[in-house]
Formats: structure tokens, sequence, C-alpha cells
């Protein structure tokens, strides 16, 4: 049998153990705050920042809100970035990608003070994860690494293979794969674009971490027997349904189920997660902020 691996409930728990979090900080006089900046051409991001909200709300963190047109200047993006920046009330900060052509979007990720920078995009934060010595985990694969961990997988020895290289999932999965720690330990390849025998490598994965953003990309015929698939992939495609589409992930969940030995299904597998690992960073950072120990699931 398959084992599904619920993605929703692990979240669930975390949030819970986060709630207790927020307890330690306001029994030690601290509101933690996150602070969102909306400026993006995607209509959906909008939608984005209101769930990173109410998920804020829910396990009590409280949020500042910018919103700007597209048509603004980057500078009046930019001035919202150094106010947060230099609120000592406000502890993380996110800038919702992307952000309109004029605006320079690395420039964006160098304005934020690392120490509130809770996707863990600025140079400085990556330069530690690649050290070794992360201060916030980027959310999507420290959800997995968490998602792993609540399943009972051990990644110690195992081969991962993680399809994709990007700087929010690929990247940062690898650097977290080999780092000697629990959830870590993992013989890792990183495959991309320009990866040659792509089904060789993969059919090679203990653990087999798809973010391609390519819908059913990966499917049975590219699983091991007895691997774990994790697909982060999220992907509309049309679909005769009322909204007019339905949301795939980067494996063909049905044939690669048939493989694995557990599997995430989209939605309601990495989604909740890193959505979760958003308000671990949030707290964490309140805590590193505010010099109080809390307690981080
Ligand atoms: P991206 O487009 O930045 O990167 C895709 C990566 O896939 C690239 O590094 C590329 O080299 C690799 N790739 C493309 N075609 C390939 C091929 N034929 N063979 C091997 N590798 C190939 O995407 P991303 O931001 O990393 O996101 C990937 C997917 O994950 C998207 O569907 C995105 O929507 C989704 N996503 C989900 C979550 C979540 O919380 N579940 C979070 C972030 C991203």
């Amino acid at each position: 049998m398959t084992e599904i691996i619920d993605g929703n409930e692990v979240a669930a728990e975390i949030r819970s153990d986060l709630s207790t979090a927020v307890d330690q900080l306001r029994a030690a006089g601290v509101e933690p705050c996150f602070g969102t900046i909306l400026m993006s051409p995607d209509p959906a991001a909008e939608t984005y920042v209101s769930m990173k909200q109410n998920d804020c709300e829910e396990v009590g963190i409280e949020t500042r809100d910018v919103e700007l047109t597209t048509d603004e200047p980057a500078e009046k993006l930019f001035a919202a970035i150094d106010e947060f920046n230099e609120d000592p009330d406000v502890h993380g900060i996110l800038v919702q990608s992307p952000t309109p052509e004029h605006v320079d979007e690395e420039a964006v990720l160098e304005r934020i003070d690392p120490r509130k920078d809770v996707d863990g995009f600025h140079p400085e934060n990556v330069g530690k994860l690649v050290a070794g010595t992360p201060r916030f985990k980027p959310c999507t694969p420290h959800g997995i690494q968490k998602l792993l961990a609540h399943t009972g997988i051990d990644t110690e020895g195992k081969d991962a293979v993680v399809v994709g290289r990007s700087r929010i999932v690929g990247k940062p999965m690898a650097n977290l794969f080999i780092r000697k720690e629990e959830g870590g330990n993992a013989t890792t390849t990183v495959c991309h674009s320009r990866t040659e025998n792509l089904a060789e490598k993969t059919q090679n994965a203990d653990i087999l971490v798809v973010a391609a953003g390519r819908p059913e990309f990966v499917d049975g015929s590219m699983v091991g027997d007895g691997a774990v698939v994790i697909d982060v992939g999220i992907n509309r495609v049309d679909a005769d349904t009322e909204k007019g589409y339905e949301l795939v992930g980067d494996v063909a969940f049905e044939s690669a189920k048939e493989k694995a030995s557990a599997i995430t299904p989209v939605p309601g597998g990495v989604g909740p997660m890193t959505r979760a690992m958003l308000l671990y960073n949030v707290i964490k950072a309140a805590g590193q902020q505010e010099d109080v120990d809390v307690d981080l699931p």
C-alpha cells in the first residue's frame, strides 16, 4: 500500500504548536507581527497575500499590509520596505512576487533587512544556508523536511534526487538535504533543464522531490520501486470543472503512486506545509529580534 502523505494534517499540527510559541512571545510582552507588501501584476497575488495574512491571524500573529498599484515608481516599494525594516514592531517582511517589470526583483530581495527576511531569499541568508548555518530555512524545502520527518522517513544515507534548481525550491532543498543534521545527510543529485538522461537519475532516487513547474512531468516510469515522491508542483490546467481548471502537480500522481512507497498529493501535500513554515519563520524572527526563547516545532 502506498502511503499518501497528508500535508494538511501535518501543517495543522505544526500550526497548533506555533500557537503555543506565540503564547510564549506574548508572555514576554512581544506581539509577533508580519508586514506584507503587495505590488503585483499577477491577479492571484492578492489572494496569496490574504491567505498568508489569514494564516497569521489564526496562530495569533499580527499583520500590517501595504498595497501599491503596479504603475507606481519602484521607489515607493523600496520606501515601504524601509519603513518595515525600521519599525521594531514588525518582525517579518514579505514582498509578494512577481513585482512589475520596472521593479528590479533582485534589488527588492537585497533591500529587506536580512533579520526580517522570513522567505530566506536575501543573499546574506542564502549564504548562511549554504555555509551550513541557516538563519531562516526557505519555507517550501523546510516544509518538505518536516513532512518527511512526520512521516517517519529518514533521509540519512539515502539517495535524494531534486528535479529543479530554482532559488525558492530546488537549490535550498539540495542545501538542506546535504546538511549534516537530522533531515539531511542525504546523497543529493540536482537535475535541471539541461540534465541528460533524467529518468535514469530519477529512477535511482530513494527520495524524489519534483519542482519543475511542468504539469505531470514525472510519471511512474521515472520512479524507482519503493521511492518516496514529493511533488512540489502546482499547475493550473484546463478542465471541465466549475472554475474551468484544476490543479495538478509536476508528478503524474496515479502512475507514480503505483511505484512509490509514499507520495504527496496536489493539492494537500507540500502547499500547506509551505504556508505553515512561513509562520514558523515569522515567530522565529520575532524571538530572535526580541531576545525571547521560543519552542519551535
Ligand atoms: P521554476 O520555474 O523557477 O524552476 C523550475 C526548475 O525546473 C528549473 O530550475 C528548471 O531547470 C527545472 N526544469 C524545467 N524543465 C525541466 C526538465 N525538462 N527537466 C529537468 N528539470 C527541468 O519553478 P519553481 O519556482 O521552483 O516552482 C516549481 C513548481 O513548484 C511550480 O509548479 C510552482 O508553482 C510550484 N511551487 C509550489 C510551492 C508549494 O508550496 N507547493 C512552492 C513553490 C513553487
